[in-house]
């Protein structure tokens, strides 16, 4: 069928017709009358193959993917050594449930992860099919080691969309709808710098006493059973807590006996330059969810963590039916394969210089760039109607949203006030597809802003 992307790819030629074309916009209308709206689509341009860095769909349009489906093929959507262990698992079994008749690869994963994962201490690892089932497992198991049930989330905060995750997750519309939310969580400040408002250099210190102080005075330490934090925080707006700030909070929960959850669902896998976001302030997690970029694009997702919490949930207390499914565990080993082999850390490190030399081209020409942030593959511009202000400026992060999207590349926003552009590109993407993508997201920027 088809070809590599640089066959393809002349210039001018990446898109043969509008975007999406006449066989998208068919499949489109068959989506509208069978699958409900609630399921947003963010461009209906329908995808055919996957090529590294690049979706082409079912017009011949060939995509530049600055979305990698958020986050997840980070090895890209077809990376050789998952594509042969998936293969190969498919002809041996599908599945067998792990809890019934064990297997290898969900052992070797568990392994792998706990080597990967911050800190040298002994852990266990619980495979699942989501982040969010990774997230309600996170906090059943701190509660069953804690015997406390209060668990404190933070502002802008994103856990998932099920009813437990909906209630961590700290924006409405679109995520919250359809409560009752599940009670005992508390929501602590973010220590977002860009918008402290006494400044970048007292956001740490004052996040972290207000943390404290919602804590002992609002929860009760004695019925705090977690703590869960995104050591950068995705749908929130790739928002990087002020320096030091996660390590104290990490730190504080250690000397209270509350169980700290990093959720790097989003952060992880390489993304952000390290194998965890968390590495980057030296701090040691008593339990990681990791979703995401686990699997090459097949559903995994998982929490790994200090063995005597891990095991305090008796036997068929965690689990599922399909979790750590043998196919998704190969494609897992395939993946953390290419990540080891490929050094894709120190390519999300490259990436992220590449990506940050533009953005600073476009924060030094308008206004409206309020900050530029992120790490690694995980980059974002915060976007205001002018510096003094830092009034979210929606309409233009939309307005150069749809610029992208029409020219055929996928960017993705965020933020809990829709003014965020957010870059998580695969990290096997080439330079050369890296610089075509930024220079029609400059193109947009010179147009709208
Ligand atoms: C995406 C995400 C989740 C939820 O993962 P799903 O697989 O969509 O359930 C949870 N936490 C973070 C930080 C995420 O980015």
């Amino acid at each position: 069928m088809s070809v590599n992307a640089e066959d393809v790819l002349k210039p001018g030629g990446r898109l043969v017709t509008q975007v999406p074309g006449p066989k998208s916009l068919e499949l489109d209308a068959r989506r509208k009358s069978a699958v409900p709206r609630g399921v947003g689509v963010l461009l209906p341009a329908y995808a055919e193959v996957g090529h590294d860095g690049l979706i082409e769909d079912v017009d011949g349009n060939l995509l530049i993917d600055f979305a990698s489906g958020v986050a997840v093929t980070a090895v890209g959507s077809r990376a050789p050594r998952v594509v042969a262990r998936v293969r190969d698992q498919l002809e041996r079994f599908t599945h067998t449930a792990f809890f019934v008749t064990p297997y290898e690869s969900y052992v070797q994963v568990a392994e792998e992860l706990a080597e990967l994962t911050p800190g040298d201490h002994e852990k266990r690892t619980a495979l699942f099919n989501s982040g969010a089932e990774a997230v309600e497992n996170a906090i059943k198991i701190a509660r069953v080691a804690t015997g406390r049930r209060s668990v404190i989330a933070f502002d802008h905060a994103f856990h998932g969309r099920t009813n437990l995750t909906m209630a961590l997750t700290a924006k409405t519309t679109p995520y919250k709808t359809g409560g009752p939310f599940a009670g005992d969580i508390f929501r602590a400040q973010m220590a977002y710098p860009y918008r402290w408002a006494t400044g970048a250099d007292q956001c740490a210190d004052e996040a972290f006493s207000a943390f404290v102080s919602l804590v002992s005075k609002q929860v009760g330490v004695d019925n705090a059973a977690a703590v869960i934090l995104e050591p950068i925080q995705g749908e929130g707006g790739f928002i990087v807590p002020a320096p030091g700030f996660v390590k104290r909070v990490a730190a504080w929960c250690r000397e209270n006996g509350v169980v700290f959850i990093a959720d790097e669902i989003q952060s992880g896998m390489c993304r952000t330059g390290d194998w965890f976001a968390s590495e980057f302030e030296d701090t040691v997690p008593d339990l990681v969810t990791i979703g995401k970029g686990l699997a090459g694009g097949l559903p995994l997702s998982a929490v790994t963590g200090r063995a005597e919490l891990m095991d305090a949930v008796a036997p068929g207390g965690l689990g599922g039916t399909y979790g750590g499914n043998p196919i998704a565990c190969e494609a897992a080993l395939g993946a953390l394969e290419t990540m080891r082999e490929d050094d894709l850390c120190s390519r999300a490190r490259a990436v992220e210089k590449i990506m940050r030399d533009r953005f600073r081209e476009f924060e030094a020409a308008y206004d409206q760039v309020g900050e530029v942030r992120g790490r690694g593959a995980m980059m974002a511009l915060e976007l205001v109607k002018d510096r003094d202000t830092k009034t979210p400026d929606a309409e233009l992060t939309a307005k150069i949203q749809r610029h992208c999207l029409d020219a055929g590349v996928v960017v993705l926003t965020a933020g809990t006030f829709d003014n965020v552009l957010r870059f998580l590109p695969p990290l096997v993407i080439s330079d050369d597809h890296l610089a075509e993508g930024l220079d029609i997201v400059a193109e947009a920027f010179a147009k709208h802003a």
